[in-house]
């Protein structure tokens, strides 16, 4: 097996092959990807999944995808069917869906465990008098007044607790470990709260919920995770992880050991569930699923494919690093994967017409061109040309400048698969806008390998349509919702928003375009990659860019 060749194992992975060195069967390797379904996952998720999916693949060791739901607000059924969707997508497969509501009576029976042994106690004091004693790293925490209490009285008041005799916020029960302690989070966490609130698998069967502290590592020990990956900011809660182990631990399984990795940021993005929610209430975006946010939905919608995703991951690697990673990367990744798979086709996404005046009148040629000139078992099809085109306004030149490579009059261009044109003179309409581009061609110019030769270093190649041939098609085409690059710093992160993130625009297509298929990949020549969403094969059909051709942010000072 490749796996045990030592080069290029992320720091991870070499602590794994560490502990098999010293013992760890291989058999009893075991991952999980424990997500909260309050929101629909993120880029930064997919490197959690593609970390343990991965390393379950490599270890030939199952991955549960394990609900970790604690916090029966805001959780909910629609947001695990997301979530499996999207892992679906990404190609990977869990060997079991758990949730760590499976395991509240357990995690019960162990909180009482631990008041029996005096390691936890009930508070009757607010959330802000615990907070305002636990003081801060500087200063020493103060110990609550109940702490004290017996054993026989904790049990007691816990078993109230959870029989619903109290009233919501009154009291909580916390861990007994040190309020001295200068890890905050050793000062006597709170293991359960009370919460009258339906829960989406338990129902109203509790109306107190175990804390994200008091439940993770604990699932992790029942379903016997080998090792437990989670981002940085979980670092200082190792301690308290293995103090609750320890208190409930059983030699004759194992237990899960904590590795922390750094949290993916991507520049122009916001993942937060929270702001992403902020941005649905006020109708900036139409839902977890917006084309414009990095959500996998999200992505998926605009056309990003699984492998250009997990190829970002695993090129930015695995590391406790910082992980600010631009955008315009993971543009790169999905530039790179379209490249490869996605046909060519022309289309103009901003009209302008052309008349070859030396061309016959209502005369078409049906040219025989390459559906990818880097791959040619793209195979080929054929496009119509005649004597009134389109090109994009932006390929011509009303002035003449020197540094204008595209038409002009008085110069010479190729257009895309066909002839030479020479540009002689324009019209102009009421509004002062150009109206047609009279034009000549060269009859003996037609494309072929020959003529590509002979003007390769000269001739700039435009694309076009034929205005009798081509079809509508509507575009969507987006920018980053946000201006700045790290918007997810600022409160006011809506103050960045790009007003120009969305822009629907009419182009016009040739007709191969009519048969393309829902969930395809063009790449419209020249222009960049996009992603068929509707075609219902009456000349209504719309796409989504995905990217430009080439990088488009050396450009942009934002
Ligand atoms: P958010 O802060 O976006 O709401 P979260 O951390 O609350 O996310 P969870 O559903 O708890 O989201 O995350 C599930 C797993 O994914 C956790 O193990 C978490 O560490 C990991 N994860 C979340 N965000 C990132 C990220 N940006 N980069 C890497 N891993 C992440
Ligand atoms: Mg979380």
């Amino acid at each position: 097996m490749n796996y045990r060749i030592k080069s290029n194992l992320h720091f991870i992975e070499k602590i794994i092959e560490e502990d098999i060195k010293n013992g760890l069967p291989i058999e009893k390797i075991k991952f999980r990807f424990p997500p909260e379904p309050n929101g629909y996952l993120h880029i930064g998720h997919v490197k959690s999944i593609y970390l343990n999916f991965q390393l379950g693949i490599k270890y030939q060791a199952p991955v549960i995808l394990r609900f970790d739901d604690t916090n029966p607000i805001g959780e909910n059924e629609q947001f695990i069917e997301s979530i499996k969707q999207d892992i679906t997508f990404l190609g990977f497969k869990w060997n079991k869906v758990s949730y760590a509501s499976d395991y509240f009576q357990t995690l019960y029976e162990w909180a009482i465990k631990l008041i029996q042994n005096n390691q936890a106690y009930v508070d009757n004091q607010s959330k802000k008098n615990i907070k305002i004693q636990r003081k801060n790293s500087y200063t020493i925490g103060i110990n609550s007044k109940h702490r004290n209490r017996s054993i026989l009285e904790n049990i007691n008041l816990f078993q109230k607790m959870k029989n619903g005799f109290f009233q919501e916020g009154s009291c909580v029960l916390r861990a007994k470990i040190n309020m001295e302690s200068p890890n905050m989070n050793m000062r006597d966490p709170i293991m359960y709260r009370i919460l009258y609130k339906k829960h989406h698998r338990t129902g109203n069967k509790w109306c107190i919920y175990p804390t994200y502290d008091w439940t993770h590592g604990q699932c992790d020990y029942i379903e016997e995770i080998s090792h437990s990956l989670c981002s940085l900011e979980f670092e200082n809660k190792k301690p308290l992880y293995n103090w609750f182990l320890n208190k409930i631990f059983d030699k004759k399984k194992i237990i899960p050991k904590q590795i922390e990795f750094s949290r993916l940021h991507v520049s122009h993005s916001i993942t937060s569930k929270r702001k992403i929610n902020f941005l649905i209430q006020k109708n900036i975006i139409r839902s977890w699923s917006d084309p414009r946010i990095l959500t996998i939905s999200g992505l998926r919608n605009k056309g990003y494919t699984s492998s250009s995703l997990k190829n970002f991951i695993q090129k930015i690697g695995i590391t406790k690093r910082n992980n600010n990673i631009d955008i315009s990367f993971l543009e790169f990744c999905i530039r790179n994967h379209l490249n490869k798979i996605a046909p060519r086709v022309m289309v103009v996404l901003s009209p302008l017409k052309l008349i070859i005046d030396n061309y016959i009148e209502n005369k078409t040629e049906w040219i025989n061109t390459q559906n990818n000139p880097e791959d040619l078992s793209f195979g080929k099809r054929k496009i119509p040309f005649s004597r009134y085109l389109y090109i994009e306004k932006n390929d011509f030149s009303e002035k003449n400048k020197k540094n204008f490579f595209r038409l002009q009059i008085g110069k010479k261009i190729r257009l895309k698969s066909a002839y030479i044109i020479q540009a002689n003179f324009f019209t102009k309409k009421k509004n002062g806008d150009i109206d047609e581009i009279h034009c000549t061609y060269d009859p003996e110019s037609q494309y072929n390998k020959k003529n590509r030769t002979h003007h390769k270093n000269t001739m700039k190649t435009l694309h076009w349509v034929s205005i009798k041939h081509s079809i509508p098609i509507k575009i969507n085409l987006y920018q980053t919702l946000f201006l700045k690059k790290k918007p997810e710093e600022d409160e006011d992160f809506y103050n960045y928003i790009n007003p120009k993130s969305k822009n629907e625009i009419i182009g016009q297509a040739e007709p191969s375009l009519k048969q393309s298929q829902i969930g395809t990949h063009f790449q419209f020549q020249r222009i960049g990659y996009f992603y068929i969403v509707k075609n219902n094969h009456n000349n209504d059909i719309t796409a989504n860019k995905i990217v430009s051709i080439k990088n488009q942010w050396k450009k942009k000072i934002l």
